[in-house]
């Protein structure tokens, strides 16, 4: 489809970061972009609604950037999954392998509670570990990660499968192979 051709297109392809061999996928040109980014947290926006989330959960930094703006259209508000050591309060945290490394994300003690229903919100989804930690750390409260949302598929990493096995959907807009 056009729209989802126009998202493609405004994607930036750098090669050998962060490491040799690593083709990584820059998304902040279509931040950058005026309509790419209404398009994308528009698109993003729709699908999230057919989960009837009552809150949304976003990965620190990028998946930060479209869930706010989702949140906005949607009229909810947004949890934020963030790196370690950033959070003030009292936070619960899930260690996690990447694609390259390892990491770890918080949130804070309290945000979630028990039943009610969240949509996870990332810009790229890989290999599919920083979801599952999201995921985990959802569950951890009692809340419900109904689904996880992306701007961007890699699916040779297999994420989306990763995640489908935990319970969870993925949806995405576009995707590199
Ligand atoms: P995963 O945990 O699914 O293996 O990796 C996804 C996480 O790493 C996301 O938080 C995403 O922001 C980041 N990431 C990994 N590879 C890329 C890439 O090529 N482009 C961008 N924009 N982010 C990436």
């Amino acid at each position: 489809d056009d729209d989802l051709a126009r998202l493609a297109a405004l994607v930036r392809t750098i090669p050998d970061f962060p490491q040799p061999g690593i083709q990584f996928r820059d998304i902040t040109t279509l931040i950058a972009d005026p309509h790419g980014f209404a398009l994308a947290t528009d698109l993003l926006a729709i699908r999230a609604a057919r989960y009837r989330p009552d809150i949304l959960v976003a990965v620190e930094a990028r998946g930060f950037i479209f869930a706010a703006a989702m949140a906005r259209v949607m009229g909810l508000g947004v949890v934020l999954a963030r790196k370690p050591g950033k959070l003030p309060g009292a936070a619960i945290g899930v260690d996690y392998a990447l694609e390259y490394g390892s990491d770890r994300l918080e949130m804070h003690e309290g945000m979630l509670s028990a039943g009610q229903r969240t949509v996870l919100v990332d810009d790229l989804l890989a290999t599919g570990g920083t979801l599952l930690a999201a995921a985990e750390l959802v569950g951890r409260t009692g809340a419900i990660a109904a689904a996880a949302l992306c701007v961007i598929d890699l699916p040779d990493l297999g994420g989306a499968k990763r995640l489908a096995d935990a319970g969870v959907p993925v949806e995405t807009l576009i995707a590199f192979a």
